[in-house]
């Protein structure tokens, strides 16, 4: 199996450092041998670092980013329980869904896609419907916004409501601050700012809601996302137990990839994503096109950008892909069809790979005939 080499500028996953694929490579332990704990301690200790908590329960739930907002939920919910979510693109819909479906009365609260949710809507309905759990997401992959979070969890910090925070786009790209903005669970994914393949979900409970899955009187719909029954494993004081089988190898390039994010520094982690994402921004409007993310509040790892409306974006994306070697991702939902999502994450967010893709996408749109091959 060879698979192309590919510059990973879509919504994720992004590129991996080599370190991560050598770590990847590493002989196996078993999930229980002595010498794995400090993996598995290592991983914890990182996430509190990015996650900017001192949570004890915080670990990396072993699927993709999808089973960390379902731990998140099923955990939390109890049927019957009110629960608010903020939807203003994809990744808000489907946790007004997994709400639902875990037997929740959502209430949601909206915006039009491109735009925050209103802090001040947000809180008025935690206000009136008191709910159980109220969800928000950090990072909207569909739309580009950056939801500001800090005067919502300070709002919401204050009530019986517990805060979920999405920072799967988010984590390790722009501030992620749990213990500060007063967020009871946040999870994340490894295939964005991480740098890490797909395949586990970062996740932290605050104290009380750990207290409030302790305190369900009905069990977890879910027996593999069941915190309960996964603190048996993660919770090494009176020993390690079987609960699945910890993907070894996964977690080997998650400790990694976390000790790279502690190598570059947090701060300048944060501060290269923003510096780059504002160099793409201007290079995007200096070539004409609209973000349409609204201003003020774009993420600089994943910028939407409406292409002209003369130009087939399918065809466009395919020759950025087979011509130079980019990808990029689709539009969703509204911008399908008319719209591109370009990530600058982790060891993708450099000037390198922001002018390559300038550049291609320059040549691209001045309907450069493709070059025909020589050799
Ligand atoms: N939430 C957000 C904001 C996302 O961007 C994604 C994936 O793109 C998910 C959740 C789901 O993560 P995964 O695809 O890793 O299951």
């Amino acid at each position: 199996m060879f698979p192309p080499e590919r510059i990973l500028m879509g919504p994720g996953p992004s590129d991996v450092h080599p370190a991560v694929l050598r770590a990847q490579s590493q002989p196996l332990l078993g999930h229980l041998d002595p010498d794995f704990t400090p993996v598995l301690e290592q991983i914890a200790s990182g996430l509190r670092t990015v996650f900017r908590t001192g949570n004890p329960v915080t670990f990396a739930v072993s699927a993709t980013g999808m089973a960390g907002m379902e731990a998140a939920l099923v955990n939390l919910v109890e049927p019957g329980d009110d629960v608010v979510v903020g939807v203003n693109g994809v990744f808000g819909g489907r946790m007004a869904e997994v709400a639902r479906r875990a037997g929740a009365t959502v209430h949601t609260v909206e915006a039009d896609w491109g735009r925050i949710i209103d802090p001040a809507a947000f809180i008025d309905a935690v206000e009136r419907h008191r709910p159980r759990v109220a969800g928000l997401v950090h990072a909207e992959t569909s739309t580009g916004v950056h939801q500001p979070v800090a005067e919502i969890g300070t709002a919401v910090a204050d009530t019986d409501t517990l805060l979920v925070l999405d920072t799967v786009t988010s984590l390790a790209g722009v501030d992620v601050r749990v213990d500060d903005w007063g967020v009871d669970v946040a999870y994340s994914g490894t295939q964005k700012c991480l740098s890490v393949p797909p395949g586990l979900a970062p996740i932290t409970f605050s104290e009380r809601a750990v207290q409030r899955v302790r305190e369900r009187t009905t069990p977890v719909q879910s027996w593999y996302l069941d915190l309960t029954l996964l603190l048996g494993y993660l919770d090494g004081r009176g020993g390690r137990t079987y609960h699945h089988t910890a993907p070894i190898s996964s977690l080997y390039g998650l400790a990694t990839g976390l000790d790279l994010v502690l190598e570059e520094g947090l701060e300048a982690r944060l501060a290269r994503h923003a510096t780059l994402g504002a160099l793409l921004h201007e290079g995007l409007e200096a070539l004409g096109l609209e973000l349409l993310a609204e201003p003020g509040h774009r993420l600089p790892q994943l910028t939407t950008v409406a292409l002209p409306d003369d130009v087939d974006e399918a065809a466009l994306r395919a020759r950025l892909l087979t011509e130079h070697g980019i990808e990029v991702g689709a539009g969703l939902g509204t911008f399908a069809g008319r719209a591109w999502r370009i990530g600058l994450m982790g060891h993708a967010c450099s000037e390198r790979n922001v002018r390559l893709l300038l550049a291609a996408l320059e040549r691209l749109l001045d309907q450069a005939p493709a070059p025909t091959a020589t050799t």
